[in-house]
Order: structure tokens, then C-alpha cells, then sequence
């Protein structure tokens, strides 16, 4: 039996004790980006902590069934989010960049993909395209019209939310303020401003339509993860993460959707992940206040420091993106890598169940199990580095298995030893390597300083130039 794990429940905001469906197996669901537009730092820290939720449970003994889906169609963009004109975010990229709206989502997904294996998130189990489960779509839809909790105006679906009496517990708004956030002056024909669409009926210019019951439309922006879930999971699983802005409307339509169909419970814990920001705004494209994976390496930091930065708040604190948390991240890194290093690789004949190594596994454990309590994890992991009672060996077998969580690749080198040049270094060593080789010594210095500058150390050895990069 593995240990039993607590979980913050936005549902009934409380800690609640997982209680798999399936014993042993645990379903989860996290919703994915949506791929019109590269993902920033704030996204991925919502990917990240569903990558610890899933470490974390893989690590305690459960077997984990996890689905991210790809939302490939129907968002739209967030001020026109119901209007009958409303511009689907994908084909307004596909407008812009001139490319096809599949090409726009490929193109985007690949990008958001590489930068979660920078961050070393593990890849989920399935990744469901919402454009391929239209017919699941649809189903619902239909099936949501049958029970009298859905209406239709000229081939667009709205749900009815004054039928769906739960509606609003998930976010605790009462439906009467549900229309206070979005816009009064948007063109509409629904009965209520609370309700909102499943399916749209296709406008003349829409790319992206398929046939329905109800003449071409196109989904709304919820229905596709009530459809990803059911099918990928079950009428019944166990938790669903995203990001806290998911809360409402997002979440709060899928469960009025998902439950509406069914008449019965499905997800038995909601967990919302708070926002990563920067000079103390929410980091969002919308603002261009944001900075993305790719950006980290220029101002001078390998990717999984940001993993690490984002392991020192606990994953319901809002946690602000600044230089001096960076550089404190990567000495923090540095810290466990070089405590890792310094231990001998045949440390897998050392037991964890034996003391003292089992008192601090199980000190991590508590951490990891109260509500992902990982800022503690990884204060138990410094002080396995420099617990003098700990050989080096038992250190790093200690660190290493605490990894499994962290995923931060404690046995890669340390950061400025083995890592990947800054911008414009490899053509400076290039033409450096060239200067020497015709004899050029001043050349050859000067590129010396000018590395030294990005932070590039250099040696000559008999084998060539060898490199230490200062993470700065
Ligand atoms: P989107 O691609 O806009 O659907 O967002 C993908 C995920 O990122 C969602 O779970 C959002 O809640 C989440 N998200 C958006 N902005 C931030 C932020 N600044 N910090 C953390 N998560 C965010
Ligand atoms: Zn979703």
C-alpha cells in the first residue's frame, strides 16, 4: 500500500486524503496549452506542478494514468469569448503568420513540448488533440440538449446553467455575478449571460468546422476537455490540475458539462496551481509580460534552474520571477549537484530503509504527501548535502532517489562545468581554434577576453580548448 497522500481540494477547500478510484491507479487530467502562441514561464509552472503531482504519486507506489490534451480549436480570444463573431485564437495565428491553422497548432505544440522536456517534465501518458475528439463533442452536446440542460439558437448549443443547480461550486460564484466578468455590450443571443456555448454554428470565413446535428459549427472552449477526459479516463477519476485562472469559467462548465451528461460525480479533487509573476503582475502574453524557456539560457541560466525556482513555492503561493531568485535558484542547484557528485556511482548497494539514511526519506516523504509540500522536500534535501553524519555515498543515493520527485538531474554536472555555451560562444571559439592554428596569437586573446565576457573560460590543453562556463 503506498502512503497516503493529502490534497488540497478546491472543491471543498480542504485537505483531502486520495482516495484512488481504482486502488493503486490514479487517473489524472491537466489542462494542456492551448497552441496558437509559444508558452511562457507562468504556463509551464502549471505544467511543472502537475509534473511533481505526477512524480510525486509515481514515486509513493501508485501507478499513474496521465493525460495533458492539446486544445487545437475553439478558444477564443478572451474578450469576445461568446459573441457571435468571436475569432478562434488558432486561425487568427493561421491569419497572421499565414500558415494553416493544423500548421500554426503543429508548429506550436512542438514548441511547447520541447520546452517541457528542458524542464524535465516527464511526458504524459496521453496527449488527446481536441480536434480529434469532435464526435465525443458532440455526443455530449446532444446528450446535454436530451436532458433538458442545453437549448439551441440558430444552430449555435448553449448550456442552460439556471438547469444545472451545482453550478457555481466549483469557483463559488452564484450565477447571478457569473456575467460580471465578461463584457455587457458583446453581441449575444443567449437567454442568459451566464450561459455559454458548447457548439457554434460556422460563420462564412471559419476554417476550422465540422458537420453536426445542428448544421457546420465548431466547439466551444470547455466541451473539449469534458470529452478528453471522460473518454481517456472514465465516467469517474480522480484529480484535475490547471492553472487557478481555470477555476472559472473553464472548470466550473466542465464539471455543469461532464456531470450534466452523466448525472453523477466525476472528478473527486480539483487542484489549481497559482500564477507565476513578474514585477508582481500576472505573467501573461496578453500584457507581453512574459519570458519564455528559450529566453532563460541568454540571461545566463540553464532551463532546469527554473525548475528549481519554481520548487521553492509551494504550488498554491504566487511566486515572483526576478534575476536574484534565479541566481539563487542556480546556487541551489549547484549545491545538490556538487553534493551528488562527490559521492561514489555504486550507490545503489546502499539501503534507504536502514538509519540514518531512513529518517530523512521519511521526512521527504511527510512533505511530499502533505499537499506537495515541496519546498520542504527540498529543504530535507540540503540538509541530506551537508548532514556530516552521511557518507558521501549515502548522500548521493539519498539525493538521487529525492529526484525522482524533484526531477532536477541531480547527477548532471554542475552548472559552469559541463554546460551548454551562452549565445555566440561556439563561433568564438571557432574562430579562436583558427587564430591558433595559424599562429595568431593576439587574435587568439583577444577572443579569449571576449568569451571571458560571456562568461566562457578558457584552457588550451593538448586535445584543444576546454571550456568552464560562470553561470552568472
Ligand atoms: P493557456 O495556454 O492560456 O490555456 O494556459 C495554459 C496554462 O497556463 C493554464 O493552466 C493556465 O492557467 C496557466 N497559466 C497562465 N498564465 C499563468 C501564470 N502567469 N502562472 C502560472 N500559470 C499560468
Ligand atoms: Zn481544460
Amino acid at each position: 500500500m503506498p502512503p497516503s497522500i493529502r490534497l488540497h481540494n478546491t472543491l471543498t477547500r480542504r485537505l483531502e486524503t486520495l482516495e484512488p478510484i481504482e486502488p493503486g491507479t490514479v487517473g489524472i487530467y491537466t489542462c494542456g496549452s492551448t497552441v496558437y502562441k509559444y508558452a511562457h514561464i507562468g504556463n509551464l509552472r502549471t505544467y511543472l506542478f502537475g509534473d511533481v503531482l505526477h512524480r510525486t504519486l509515481e514515486y509513493l507506489g501508485h501507478e499513474v494514468r496521465y493525460v495533458k490534451n492539446i486544445t487545437d480549436v475553439g478558444h477564443m480570444r478572451d474578450d469576445d469569448h461568446d459573441s457571435l463573431h468571436g475569432e478562434d485564437k488558432i486561425e487568427q495565428a493561421a491569419e497572421t503568420e499565414g500558415k494553416t491553422p493544423e500548421q500554426i497548432a503543429d508548429f506550436y505544440t512542438e514548441a511547447w513540448l520541447e520546452d517541457e522536456r528542458l524542464l524535465n517534465i516527464l511526458p504524459a501518458d496521453v496527449m488527446p488533440k481536441a480536434t480529434d475528439h469532435v464526435p465525443e463533442m458532440i455526443d455530449i452536446t446532444a446528450r446535454l440538449l436530451e436532458r433538458g440542460l442545453a437549448y439551441e439558437v440558430d444552430g449555435t448549443i448553449y448550456y442552460d446553467v439556471s438547469a444545472f443547480p451545482a453550478y457555481g461550486q466549483l469557483s463559488g460564484q452564484r450565477v447571478d455575478e457569473t456575467h460580471a466578468g465578461h463584457r455587457v455590450d458583446v453581441e449575444t443571443d443567449k437567454r442568459d449571460p451566464a450561459d455559454f456555448a458548447l457548439w457554434k454554428r460556422a460563420g462564412e470565413h471559419r476554417l476550422m468546422k465540422w458537420p453536426s446535428p445542428w448544421g457546420a459549427g465548431f466547439p466551444g472552449w470547455h466541451i473539449e476537455c469534458s470529452a478528453m477526459s471522460l473518454k481517456h479516463l472514465g465516467e469517474r477519476f480522480d484529480i484535475h490540475t490547471g492553472g487557478i485562472d481555470l477555476k472559472f469559467p473553464h472548470h466550473e462548465d466542465e464539471i455543469a458539462q461532464s456531470e450534466g451528461a452523466l448525472g453523477h460525480r466525476v472528478v473527486s479533487i480539483w487542484m489549481h496551481g497559482e500564477f507565476l509573476t513578474m514585477a508582481d503582475a500576472k505573467m501573461a502574453k496578453s500584457t507581453g509580460n512574459v519570458v519564455r524557456v528559450a529566453d532563460l539560457p541568454e540571461m545566463g541560466h540553464e532551463p532546469i534552474a527554473f525548475r528549481y525556482l519554481a520548487l521553492t513555492a509551494h504550488y498554491r503561493s504566487k511566486l515572483d520571477f526576478t534575476a536574484d531568485a534565479m541566481h539563487a535558484a542556480a546556487s541551489g542547484l549547484a549545491r545538490l549537484r556538487r553534493a551528488v557528485a562527490s559521492g561514489a556511482t555504486d550507490d545503489q548497494s546502499v539501503d534507504l530503509a536502514a538509519e540514518p539514511i531512513a529518517s530523512y526519506r521519511s521526512r521527504f516523504i511527510d512533505a511530499v504527501a502533505e499537499d506537495l509540500a515541496i519546498p520542504r522536500a527540498l529543504a530535507v534535501a540540503h540538509e541530506v548535502a551537508s548532514a556530516p553524519r552521511l557518507t558521501d555515498r549515502q548522500r548521493r543515493r539519498l539525493l538521487l532517489d529525492f529526484d525522482r520527485v524533484l526531477g532536477l538531474e541531480l547527477d548532471a554536472p554542475v552548472a559552469g562545468e559541463e554546460a551548454p555555451l551562452p549565445q555566440g560562444a561556439a563561433e568564438l571559439l571557432e574562430r579562436r581554434a583558427a587564430a591558433r592554428e595559424a599562429r595568431d596569437f593576439a587574435t587568439s586573446d583577444a577572443l579569449r577576453d571576449e568569451l571571458a565576457a560571456l562568461g566562457v573560460e578558457v584552457r588550451d590543453t593538448a586535445a584543444g580548448q576546454e571550456t568552464t562556463i560562470r553561470w552568472t
